[in-house]
């Protein structure tokens, strides 16, 4: 391990939600949330106001609905948030060649190898800068957590939350660690959590106590010497830059090798699903999906399929290694599974937040505050308005979609640039005058789409893939 801080990890604060705020000025102090407003929606980010409330992210927006029945509820923009995410990676990569993001505003850097710190003073000095820029750059604002490993370095964020800056000195981490619950820890969900739990083990410092050997007894092997590896503190992991990640994938290795045809598939669509999940969250997708399958003998088979174009659509990953799946014999027993795609692109489809969020899928229609019964079925398609997006009326400028239903749009005409918030008029869905358009730049002169030009699909477009039709 490194003696000194030189792992920074950032985390933007509320981020789509404090991106609509900045973007739309009557929403500035008010509870903000950004998700699926379909029945089956779940909430992507509350903004600070809603979280008083109670609501938080992956809550299911009917619920959050009875939370907070006041708050803003809109559909996300990713377009607009990755444009962002590209100016504060960009802050990133200007610093060190090596940062791995985790998702669209979130990543590591390894400060040393890009010379910008070698110490304690001048790790903080890095971290500060780095704020500041980000506030410039974007309006934004994001906090930093600075550690000697990467585990560390994501509690300080955490810690700094919101607008803030925490740095854990070396040799005091396991200090901080000890009364913190199990949780904390990477790789600790609900189900280890509870394990644990029941073996009367709940905070960091009685995994130690415990002993490896009593670890690796509950939790078995592979995870169990990690797990106790964490709670005294001990992180080896390296910073890996997003060029060196060629292939993402996932496996699982099974105690007792699985026989019964029915689960082995059960478990590569497991496998499959949180593999899509991983590649979504590093903002990718990727060509080629990998099966691998180890035998009862050891023997090791990796079977691949090649797609004509990149995907990150769950359904498309999990189809392509079932199909792989049924040319492999697993008569004899399983003892390891694994499903992986490589050949990965930047690209990504508009409906990365219903799998961040644990949802099967976004519902097709994102529209408005209320479901609207669609009096247009079997008719030419009504236009929709996607609730939070942005618009251009041809007499009243810019603004934005406050909500839609029964043949009505309402609009609030205001930019990011307004100090007051604006006006607020209703027009019918197919008015003439009023046409969807780009957002506006937070910071004036700023992009405010990303770099490289990701086709926009307008209503109606048909998208690739069951589950990419969240609303853009
Ligand atoms: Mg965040």
């Amino acid at each position: 391990m490194r003696t000194a801080p030189t792992i920074l990890h950032l985390d933007m604060d509320a981020f789509y939600a404090s991106a609509e705020q900045a973007s739309k000025p009557s929403l500035r102090g008010k509870a903000v949330i950004v998700g699926g407003l379909g029945p089956r929606g779940v909430v992507a980010t509350a903004s600070y106001e809603a979280r008083v409330l109670g609501v938080h992210s992956a809550m299911p927006t009917a619920q959050a609905r009875r939370l907070a029945p006041n708050a803003a509820y809109l559909t996300p923009r990713f377009t607009f948030y990755r444009a962002i995410s590209q100016q504060v990676m960009g802050l990133l990569h200007a610093m060190s060649p090596l940062v791995e993001p985790l998702s669209l505003d979130e990543a590591f850097v390894d400060l040393e190898a890009g010379g910008a710190a070698w110490d304690e003073a001048s790790a903080r000095g890095t971290g500060v800068r780095l704020r500041q820029e980000i506030r410039e750059v974007t309006g934004l604002t994001g906090s930093v957590g600075l550690a000697a490993s990467k585990m560390l370095a994501k509690i300080a964020s955490e810690q700094a939350k919101p607008d803030g800056l925490v740095l854990i000195e070396p040799g005091t981490e396991r200090a901080l660690l000890g009364p913190m619950s199990v949780r904390i820890l990477p790789g600790v969900g609900p189900a280890t959590g509870d394990h644990l739990r029941r073996a009367g083990i709940t905070t960091v410092e009685e995994i130690v106590e415990a002993g490896e050997d009593e670890v690796v007894r509950l939790l078995g092997k592979a995870h169990g010497h990690g797990l106790y590896a964490m709670a005294l503190a001990r992180d080896d992991r390296a910073v890996v830059a997003e060029r060196d990640a060629k292939s993402v994938s996932v496996e699982d290795t099974y105690d007792v090798d699985i026989h019964d045809r029915v689960r082995v598939r059960l478990e590569v669509q497991r496998l499959a699903d949180r593999c899509v999940r991983r590649l979504r969250g590093a903002g990718l997708s990727g060509r080629t999906i990998v099966l691998k399958v180890r035998r009862y003998d050891f023997s090791t088979l990796t079977r691949s399929e090649t797609l004509r174009g990149p995907t990150d659509d769950p359904a498309v990953v999990r189809e392509a290694a079932a199909r792989l799946l049924e040319a492999v014999d697993t008569t004899g027993g399983v003892r390891l599974l694994g499903v992986g795609v490589s050949g990965l692109a930047d690209y990504t489809q508009e409906d990365l937040f219903a799998q961040a969020a644990g949802e099967p899928e976004l519902p097709e229609e994102e529209t408005v505050e209320e479901a609207v019964p669609d009096e247009s079925a079997g008719q030419a398609v009504e236009r929709r308005w996607s609730a939070g997006h942005d618009v251009r009326h041809s007499v009243y400028g810019h603004g934005w979609v406050q909500g839609s239903g029964l043949g009505r749009v309402t609009v609030r005409f205001e930019t990011p640039e307004d100090k007051e918030p604006g006006r607020v008029r209703t027009f019918r869905t197919d008015d003439p005058d009023l046409e969807a358009v780009d957002p506006l730049p937070l910071v004036p002169g700023g992009p405010v789409r990303p770099s490289e030009a990701v086709p926009v699909p307008g209503p109606g477009t048909e998208h690739e893939g069951r589950a990419g039709r969240a609303s853009v």
